[in-house]
């Protein structure tokens, strides 16, 4: 895969894009906590600097802070290291209705640890069972442990941010160079760049082995950040689409039941008040609406007129 060649979008176009695309997540992500049935986990993987934190920033920019948790798995603790390796994972799963960001995830079990072998060295796991079966063993482990929560009404969203090394060399020192972007920069990221072609090797297993029906993996080309962004927005968003959640409906009782608070509310009006103020902002804001159509017709009537009258005067 090779993550530059792909046509530059403009980036105002892009921008345009990823407003309309952030304001559609935001109705789905309001339905989906209603809903409170389908629970959605975004995994983001990535070589350093391709963009994950500033997709996330960007995707979930208008998004109700409550309904979306972010997680960013780095290096394990040692009460990490005393659980399986999929624990400290399942502690972060999102409740129903709400949408989890992994910012780096279990993944990351099949890719730093093996691409150093110290990493698998020091986990606690009895020797016999680190023999080279290993890596099949937790693919196997990953995409049924994704089966399972599938079935439970997850929904995976795996995205694979695609950095050339090219672009990671400029992203790099642009770090280095621009003094507000050097905390950004950590030496141990030019120590990893240095494993390059293992993390490619190791990626590109991950891909072919764990992206099953149930949760398949995306490839995001991630040169262009706003591309980027528009593609991981629209991944996202078809994934809510096709869950489809809705408003849970309000029964008949319900529904009589608040009628009869409404009079009570509307008792309690004091004297002058309308009954029910709200009701009347909003036959006042329909009105408004009504004028403002009727009036839009009117001009459109005058533009088409217009446009007749300057092709009349052509022909
Ligand atoms: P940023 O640099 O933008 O803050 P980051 O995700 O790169 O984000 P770092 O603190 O730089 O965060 O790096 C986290 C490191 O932890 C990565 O090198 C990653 O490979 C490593 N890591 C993550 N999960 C594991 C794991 N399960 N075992 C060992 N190392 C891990
Ligand atoms: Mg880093």
């Amino acid at each position: 895969f090779d993550p530059s060649g792909h046509r530059k979008q403009s980036k105002a176009e892009a921008k345009e894009i990823l407003a309309e695309a952030t304001e559609l997540l935001a109705e789905y992500q309001m339905r989906l906590a209603a809903q409170d049935t389908y629970g959605v986990v975004m995994v983001l993987q990535a070589m350093d600097a391709a963009g994950k934190d500033g997709t996330i920033r960007h995707v979930m920019s208008g998004v109700n802070p409550q309904g979306v948790q972010v997680s960013s798995f780095k290096v394990p603790s040692s009460e990490d290291l005393n659980h399986d390796y999929l624990w400290r994972y399942a502690r972060k799963l999102p409740e129903r209705g709400n949408i989890g960001i992994f910012n780096r995830s279990y993944y990351e079990e099949v890719l730093v640890v093996r691409v150093h072998p110290q990493i698998l060295a020091a986990q606690k796991i009895p020797a016999k069972l680190k023999d080279r079966g290993i890596w099949n063993r937790r693919f196997r482990e990953i995409n049924d442990w994704e089966h399972y929560l599938t079935d439970q009404g997850y929904r995976f969203v795996k995205l694979f941010l695609n950095v050339s090394k090219e672009e990671q060399r400029y992203r790099f020192l642009s770090r280095i160079d621009d003094g507000d972007k050097n905390w950004k920069f950590s030496a141990n990221d030019s120590k990893e760049r240095a494993y390059w072609d293992d993390y490619q090797k190791a990626f590109s297993e991950i891909l072919s082995r764990t992206s099953t029906p149930w949760a398949p993996w995306y490839v995001i080309l991630a040169d262009d950040k706003p591309f980027a962004r528009v593609a991981a927005a629209g991944v996202l968003a078809h994934t809510l689409i096709d869950i489809d959640p809705r408003y849970p409906a309000v029964s008949k009782e319900a529904r009589d039941a608040l009628q009869v608070q409404k009079a009570a509310l509307e008792a309690e009006a004091p004297a002058g008040a309308a009954p029910d103020p709200y009701a009347a902002a909003l036959a006042e804001k329909a009105a408004e609406k009504a004028a403002e159509k009727a009036g839009g017709k009117k001009a459109d009537k005058a533009e088409k007129a217009e446009k007749a009258g300057k092709k009349g005067k052509k022909a």
